[in-house]
């Protein structure tokens, strides 16, 4: 794993390199303290991602098995949502998924970040982020 930053995106040659990303990407704003992995119940872990960057909001469709599952707390905003598929600028629709939590002084979640690689090119991109504004948040960990 190591991140690439010497050309227009850093690019990742792992789903690792999403830990270091989203933590540097939040680093000056709502620091990620916490990152967790999306995988699917069929032990897959390879998605394409439908976002609402405006709303706040995201589903993920399991690139093997074609399970779609609403990231954190999604289902809440959806039916608001007008969901564009995430393209990488290379035309990849495959992606590796990471959430990156960011905590109140009181440990609940303050903010979601996604962050996504393409799987053919290693492009580290974040899709989408929100905030959370409501307790408790420990399920959200659980939702990624
Ligand atoms: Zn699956
Ligand atoms: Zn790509």
């Amino acid at each position: 794993m190591s991140i690439d930053r010497s050309g227009e995106y850093w690019t990742g040659t792992g789903a690792g390199d999403l830990d270091e990303y989203l933590r540097e990407l939040t680093a000056d704003g709502y620091p990620a303290d916490r990152i967790v992995h999306a995988r699917c119940g069929c032990g897959h872990d390879r998605f394409e991602l439908l976002v609402d960057a405006n709303e706040g909001c995201a589903q993920r469709a399991c690139s093997s098995c074609g399970r779609k599952h609403f990231i954190c707390d999604s289902e809440e905003y959806w039916s608001d949502a007008d969901p564009e598929e995430t393209a990488c600028p290379c035309g990849g629709t495959a992606f590796e998924i990471a959430v990156g939590f960011s905590h109140r002084a009181d440990a609940s979640v303050k903010w979601i970040t996604v962050g996504q690689r393409c799987t053919k090119c290693g492009v580290l991109g974040a899709a989408v982020d929100w905030k959370v504004d409501y307790g408790p948040t420990e399920q959200l960990y659980d939702q990624v």
